[in-house]
C-alpha cells in the first residue's frame, strides 16, 4: 500500500535529491529532481522529466537486484518522484565499477574512450565535493576508518554480482553496462546494503548496436538529446507504455 508514511522536514538536499524523515524511525523518504550538474557543480541545468525516470529506473533496478540476493535500501514507490528507503548511514564512499574504459579513466591512464578492459577494474573514490571526491583505495580507507575490511569485502563481493546481473539484464534491453557508480550504507544492525541510485546520471549506458550514448554524459558534454536518452532507457526496461507502478496496481 503506498502513501503510508508522513513526509516530515528535509534532513538534506543534494545535487540530484532531497532526503526526508518520515514518521517512522528507520524510513527515509528520497525525491528526485529534474537538476543536473556535472563537474562537481560547475555545470548546472535541467534535464526534464529527469526526476520521474530516475526515480523509475532505480526502483526497477533495485527491485531486481534484491530478487537476486542483493540488499537495497529500496522499501516502495510512493509517487512518480518519490520512494520510501531504509535509513542507513552511508558509507562516504563512491564505488566505480568499469568494464570498458571511458570518463576519468580513458583521461586519467591516456586510453581511448570505448576500450575494453581486460577484466573489470573496482575503482573507490571518498565522497567529498570540497575535495573533488579523490581516488583512494583500500589502505586509505581502512586507515581513515570509512570502511571496515571485512565492510569493503562485502561491498566489493556486492559491486562484482551487482555488475555481472545489471550487464547481463541490460544486454537484454540493448544496453551495454560501461560503467557506474554505487553507493551503500549500514543499518543500524551493521548490515551493509546498496543505496542510493542507479540511472542514466550514475551510469555510463550505450545502445549495444550503435554505441550511442544514454546517459549523463549527453548533458556533462553538451552533445543534445539528453531527455530522449533518458526516456529511452527507460522505455528499453520498463516497456514503451509504462505509467508507473502505482498506476499499474489500480
Ligand atoms: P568517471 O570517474 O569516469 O567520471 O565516472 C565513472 C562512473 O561513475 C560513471 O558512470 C559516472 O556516471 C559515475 N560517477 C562517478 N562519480 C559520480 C558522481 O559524483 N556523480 C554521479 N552522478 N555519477 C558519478
Amino acid at each position: 500500500m503506498s502513501g503510508n508514511y508522513k513526509k516530515l522536514e528535509q534532513l538534506y538536499e543534494g545535487k540530484a535529491k532531497k532526503v526526508f524523515k518520515t514518521d517512522r524511525d528507520n524510513v527515509y523518504i528520497v525525491e528526485y529532481k529534474d537538476d543536473a550538474t556535472a563537474g562537481n557543480g560547475a555545470k548546472k541545468g535541467i534535464i526534464a522529466g529527469k526526476g520521474v525516470i530516475n526515480n523509475r529506473i532505480t526502483n526497477y533496478l533495485m527491485r531486481l537486484l534484491e530478487t537476486d540476493g542483493i540488499p537495497t535500501h529500496f522499501i516502495e514507490e510512493l509517487s512518480d518522484t518519490e520512494t520510501a528507503v531504509r535509513r542507513l548511514a552511508i558509507v562516504p564512499l563512491e564505488v566505480i565499477v568499469r568494464n570498458i574504459a571511458a570518463g576519468s579513466l580513458a583521461v586519467r591512464l591516456g586510453l581511448a574512450e570505448g576500450t575494453k578492459l581486460r577484466s573489470t577494474v573496482l575503482e573507490y573514490c571518498y565522497k567529498d565535493d570540497a575535495l573533488g571526491d579523490p581516488l583512494v583505495n583500500e589502505y586509505h580507507i581502512i586507515a581513515m576508518g570509512w570502511a571496515s575490511a571485512a565492510e569493503l569485502k562485502t561491498i566489493s563481493n556486492y559491486a562484482f554480482t551487482i555488475n555481472r546481473l545489471l550487464s547481463k539484464h541490460l544486454e537484454s534491453a540493448g544496453i551495454e553496462l560501461i560503467d557506474f557508480k554505487l553507493e551503500f550504507g549500514r543499518t543500524d544492525d551493521g548490515e551493509i546494503i546498496l543505496a542510493d541510485e542507479i540511472s542514466p546520471d550514475t551510469c555510463r549506458f550505450w545502445d549495444v548496436k550503435t554505441r550511442e550514448k544514454l546517459d549523463k554524459d549527453l548533458f556533462r558534454r553538451d552533445l543534445g538529446g539528453v531527455e530522449a536518452a533518458y526516456r529511452e532507457v527507460m522505455e528499453r526496461l520498463l516497456g514503451r507504455g509504462y505509467r508507473g507502478d502505482r498506476a499499474a496496481a489500480q
